[in-house]
């Protein structure tokens, strides 16, 4: 779907990665599959609505509320949704509102709840439609909640479960967006291969020239990896058993930023036909390339399901937490002087088997040796991932608790992380090739290879930062713009206001 029509796949994920099927299948009562499956099955279309005016990537602000009715059988729902994909023609929402808080602990505890809402039920209208750089065709929009009845046993899996149930829902509903992005990179793959054929300058086909065949080589090596990404962690969520978490939000990012390069690419090697629109082009007789289209359609992804920045701050959480648990006493703040001695030699007595570890271990010839000429890269990957661990304890013990409001350094040890994941997905993909499809694994153990020289030159690159970089520097002048001290460079503009 995705190779034709990015409008298609919004529907399609917001339906079914995010909408009513999958949490209602994980965590829905027996009363509620029976009454709403099989309107699903029968096309009833859904929509999740999350998003408010004020709250974006943070939703523990939300302001939708829902309150018990006086005789308890109810919940009235009251509130907005902002770009609510499908919300114009749902019939169906998983709508998350804040339900009154609890006290543990002796502190207010906020509690967010999810709620299956009819949309012919009084009160729910659809406000305006939203209209975007691309995905021209998808139905979103703002939706109100007006004093909405929502029947009490409509409430999915508990009350003050809804960002849980969220964050689980999207650990496997985040796999569309990445093999989705295996589909643009396709079509671009095939888009530029067609062209830097046909189109000759200066008396060669414009893959000769060597600008445009780096790109050609890098997209394909890329695309490959992007779909070993996808396929490896779609095989992990299809088998179970396994946690995911990390592996999903990696894939969904990688794999976003990776289309979002192809993608422009593919304009650049059409030139100026592919800055034109496809209906200009056939209007003049040649053929519809919707290179323009794709990219506005793409450029979403890096946003939706988790923003590019969330999920660097989601995966590295993840990194950093195993730390926390064990040395937090020692770093974080507010600890009395008896919980940091205590940390200390807990810590020291775990660091001293951990840390000798990272460092020790055996990641040269003829390890790996099952995977050919692919067995230096996947050995990399190992010494990788030690310097990578490495690295993240050592950005610990440097910046302390406020490593948190490092993010430079932290997107940085993410991505390692996440060129490593690839690199190792698609050797494993290449390997797998070779014994199912042997031809195509052949050409595949040349992709393999050609991007893992590439990441690991990435790679170098990002460890090399992590030491030398302009990081303080950029926060200084960033703040320093926006308290405003750097309008001088926005003169010589046409005033707007
Ligand atoms: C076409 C479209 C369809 C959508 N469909 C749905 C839907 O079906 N249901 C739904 O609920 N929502 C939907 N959304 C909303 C979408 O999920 C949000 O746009 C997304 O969560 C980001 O929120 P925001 O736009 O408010 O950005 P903000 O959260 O305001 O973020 C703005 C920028 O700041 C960055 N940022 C935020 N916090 C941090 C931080 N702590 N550290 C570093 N950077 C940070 C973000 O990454 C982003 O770059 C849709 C949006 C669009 C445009």
């Amino acid at each position: 779907m995705s190779s034709i029509d990015g409008s298609i796949t919004a529907l399609l994920s917001a339906h079914q990665s995010i909408g009513v099927p999958q949490p209602l299948k994980m965590f829905g009562s027996e009363g509620q599959k029976k009454k709403y499956l099989p309107l699903l099955a029968k096309g009833a279309i859904s929509a999740f609505a999350l998003t408010e005016p004020g709250v974006g990537s943070d939703p523990a602000a939300m302001e939708t509320m829902a309150t018990p009715s006086e005789d308890g059988t109810a919940w009235i729902l009251n509130g907005e949704k902002l770009w609510c994909t499908n919300g114009t023609k749902a019939e169906l929402m998983v709508v998350m509102a804040r339900t009154p808080s609890k006290t543990v602990n002796g502190k207010e505890k906020r509690q967010i709840t999810a709620f299956i809402v009819e949309t012919a039920w009084p009160g729910v209208k659809v406000e305006h439609r939203c209209h975007f750089m691309g995905l021209k065709a998808i139905y979103n929009g703002v939706i109100s909640f007006r004093n909405v009845r929502v029947p009490r046993e409509n409430v999915l899996w508990g009350e003050g479960k809804g960002l849980k149930l969220a964050l689980i829902t999207l650990n496997t509903g985040r796999l569309t967006l990445p093999i989705s992005s295996v589909a643009a990179g396709k079509r671009c793959l095939e888009i530029s291969r067609r062209w830097s054929s046909e189109r000759v300058q200066w008396g060669r086909p414009i893959g000769k020239h060597d600008a445009i065949a780096q790109k050609i080589g890098a997209m394909a090596a890329n695309t490959f990896a992007m779909e070993a990404v996808a396929e490896l962690c779609g095989a992990m969520a299809d088998r179970g058993g396994y946690d995911i978490r990390l592996e999903a939000a990696i894939a969904k990012l990688y794999n976003s930023e990776a289309g979002w390069r192809i993608i422009d690419d593919t304009v650049q090697i059409r030139g100026g036909r592919g800055y034109e629109t496809a209906d200009s082009l056939r209007a003049r007789g040649e053929r519809p390339v919707a290179v323009e289209r794709i990219m506005r359609d793409f450029r979403i992804n890096l946003i939706f399901e988790g923003s590019s920045e969330i999920m660097h701050l989601f995966i590295a959480r993840e990194a950093v937490d195993k730390h926390l648990q064990v040395a937090g006493d020692v770093v974080l703040p507010g600890k009395t002087l008896g919980q940091r001695l205590r940390g200390l030699v807990r810590a020291g007595g775990f660091y001293a088997w951990w840390y000798p570890s990272r460092w020790l271990g055996w990641g040269f010839w003829p390890k790996y040796a099952e995977f050919g000429p692919l067995a230096r890269h996947v050995r990399a990957v190992e010494r990788g991932a030690r310097r990578l661990a490495r690295g993240v304890f050592h950005a610990m013990v440097r910046f302390g608790p406020k490593l948190e409001y490092r993010q430079a350094v932290l997107f940085r040890l993410v991505d390692v992380g996440a060129e490593l994941f690839a690199m190792a997905a698609a050797c494993a993909r290449a390997q797998w090739l070779l014994r199912h499809d042997p031809a195509a694994g052949r050409r595949a153990v040349e992709l393999a290879d050609l991007f893992c020289r590439q990441a690991r030159a990435r790679v170098q690159v990002k460890f090399g930062e992590l030491r030398h970089n302009a990081d303080t520097r950029a926060y200084r002048v960033a703040q320093e713009t926006l308290a405003g001290e750097h309008r001088w460079l926005e003169r010589g503009m046409v005033e707007m206001e």
